[in-house]
């Protein structure tokens, strides 16, 4: 069951690849250079991969929301 969401301000996404090379089963580069997440709803299993990726983006783009709305970065 998910119970976070991945939030990804892609406007301020400088596309350097930090989220795709940490965390490459959730987040791959998309055409216009930028990064997006495979699923923006994850479980356990799937969280630290996310919060390493969120953690090595430069420019604090990636967020992650626990299931009481709480964001945790
Ligand atoms: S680490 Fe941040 S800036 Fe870099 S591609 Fe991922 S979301 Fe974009």
């Amino acid at each position: 069951m998910a119970k976070y969401k991945i939030e990804h301000d892609r406007d301020g996404c400088i596309g350097c690849g930090a989220c795709v090379s940490t965390c490459g089963k959730n987040w791959e580069m998309k055409d216009d250079g930028k990064s997006k997440p495979k699923k923006t709803s994850i479980d356990d299993k799937d969280f630290q991969c996310n919060m390493d990726a969120a953690k090595a983006c430069p420019v604090n783009v990636i967020h992650i929301i626990d299931e009481k709305g709480k964001k945790m970065i």
